[in-house]
């Protein structure tokens, strides 16, 4: 049973082949961003054919692709034409797999995909009521519950923790939304932020230091006024978010991901104590650890998918 598994990032395509459940071969390809998926599925076919071939398989009878935005994981479908690949669904990729390879395909949202990923091969080992939530670019997010991959009417179900207002009277979103944790505390809203901080002038960003995580997390710790605020904001925001995912999924375990968590040591005790200060919960009841696969679990997670009923529920009980 070979699973050729792609998760299809912003700016890189990552490949792995599954054979019986064992990740066997991993590659990744980059795209450019304003690249069409019409002329990319060439490249994707092309690269299958090459894994298999220099990994000795000749069958392939899955392939799963992770997109990172809302997917119909029953018909195949993408359900916003946003962020990018936005011609994928001119193309009939069930007929694609079939006709190349007579190989079944499944489609699922990348933050889905990896909490499956880590909930099979990482830091959600053990639990069946699992949250995830990158903190990078964006906020991503997906629920287990029950041992169940939580989808909904509109396969919305988990998948937008980065868009749950937490100021109605915050900043206008690129959503639409006012407040949103995304637009309170991401990697693309940070540069607006700190340009509008009041002590932006005299702060190392005006002198031209970067403004990104890893610089505010560096000169937070160095003392500097202003990162130490925006530091203390996304925390606050983070905490504020994820408090509230833990509400609405009541999970045994938080798995954070995303660029940001190059700085998990600060990141991972201040979440932990704030949802230890919730009155609602027993005392340590949710866990709240790193991810253990932060760049294939979109890849193990569609090998995963892949692998049982037609990837769509997954359920342990
Ligand atoms: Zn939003």
């Amino acid at each position: 049973m070979l699973q050729a598994a792609l998760d299809l990032g912003g700016t890189r395509i990552k490949f792995g082949l599954i054979s019986n459940g064992q990740c066997v071969v991993t590659s990744s390809l980059a795209i450019p961003s304003s690249e069409r998926f019409a002329t990319v599925l060439p490249l994707i076919e092309a690269e299958i054919y090459r894994m298999m071939r220099e990994s000795g398989f000749t069958r392939l009878d899955g392939v799963g692709m992770a997109f990172p935005t809302i997917v119909d994981s029953d018909r195949m479908r993408l359900l916003y034409q946003y962020v990018k690949y936005t011609d994928a669904n001119d193309l009939d990729l069930t007929t694609w797999a079939k006709a190349r390879w007579n190989a079944t395909l499944v489609m699922e949202n990348d933050a889905r995909a990896a909490l499956v990923g880590e909930w099979q091969f990482g830091a959600g080992q053990g639990v069946d009521n699992l949250v995830m939530v990158t903190l990078g670019t964006g906020v991503g997010s997906a629920a287990l519950v029950n041992g169940r991959l939580l989808k909904g009417s509109h396969y919305l179900a988990g998948n937008l923790g980065g868009h749950q207002t937490i100021r109605f009277d915050g900043k206008r979103c690129n959503c639409g939304n006012i407040g949103c944790l995304e637009s309170e505390a991401s990697s693309w809203a940070l540069p607006e932020m700190i340009k509008r901080h009041a002590l932006y002038a005299e702060s190392p960003f005006a002198q031209g230091e970067k403004p990104d995580f890893e610089a505010v997390f560096r000169l937070a710790t160095a003392g500097d006024p202003l990162a130490v605020s925006v530091r203390d904001h996304c925390l606050e925001a983070w905490a504020a978010g994820i408090l509230n995912l833990v509400y609405a999924y009541d999970p045994d375990r938080i798995v954070i991901g995303g660029g940001v968590m190059h700085s998990a040591e600060l990141i991972l005790p201040f979440i932990q104590q704030k949802i230890a200060q919730a009155a609602w919960l027993p005392v340590n009841a949710v866990q709240v650890v790193a991810a253990e696969q932060p760049d294939w679990a979109g890849v193990l997670g569609m090998g995963y998918l892949g692998t049982t009923k037609k990837g769509i529920t997954v359920f342990k009980i």
